[in-house]
């Protein structure tokens, strides 16, 4: 039982600690591309270093994982059995910071969207991203 528990919690930790160039991200780059979307990728000269830049439309989109920013109701994110307390710690500074760089965006006039990693990782949000890319085009051109 703890096994199980214990390798479930290992994996969405191991699939949150490959941050950069995570599938989920590569799955929405292709599909900004592929809809005539140029962005960089992350510039480090920006807060928060985001994972898409829109220097044109001066927008950022960070893709988060859901364990390590803590997305609030997610299935994703849910507090290991051990050292919850360690993780809870952790994940609070991480938000923490997630808002300290959405108001150094917004303070030097970036605007700032979020993508959570389940809105992109199953076989249903997959099916809808054409939807998704329609909703940030929508909002770079907004
Ligand atoms: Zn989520």
């Amino acid at each position: 039982m703890a096994d199980i528990v214990d390798k479930a919690t290992r994996s969405r930790m191991m699939s949150a600690v490959r941050s950069k160039n995570t599938r989920p991200e590569m799955l929405l780059r292709k599909a900004l591309h592929a809809a005539g979307l140029r962005y960089r990728l992350h510039v480090a000269d920006l807060p928060g270093r985001p994972d898409l830049v829109f220097p044109k439309y001066r927008a950022v989109i960070f893709v988060h994982g859901c364990f390590w920013h803590g997305h609030e109701g997610c299935p994703d994110f849910r507090l290991p059995e051990t050292r919850r307390e360690f993780w809870r710690d952790k994940i609070q500074t991480n938000r923490q910071r997630d808002r300290n760089t959405s108001d150094s965006l917004q303070n030097i006039g970036w605007r700032y969207m979020v993508v959570w990693e389940c809105q992109l990782r199953s076989a249903k949000a997959k099916a809808a991203l054409p939807e998704l890319v329609g909703q940030i085009e929508k909002w770079l051109n907004s």
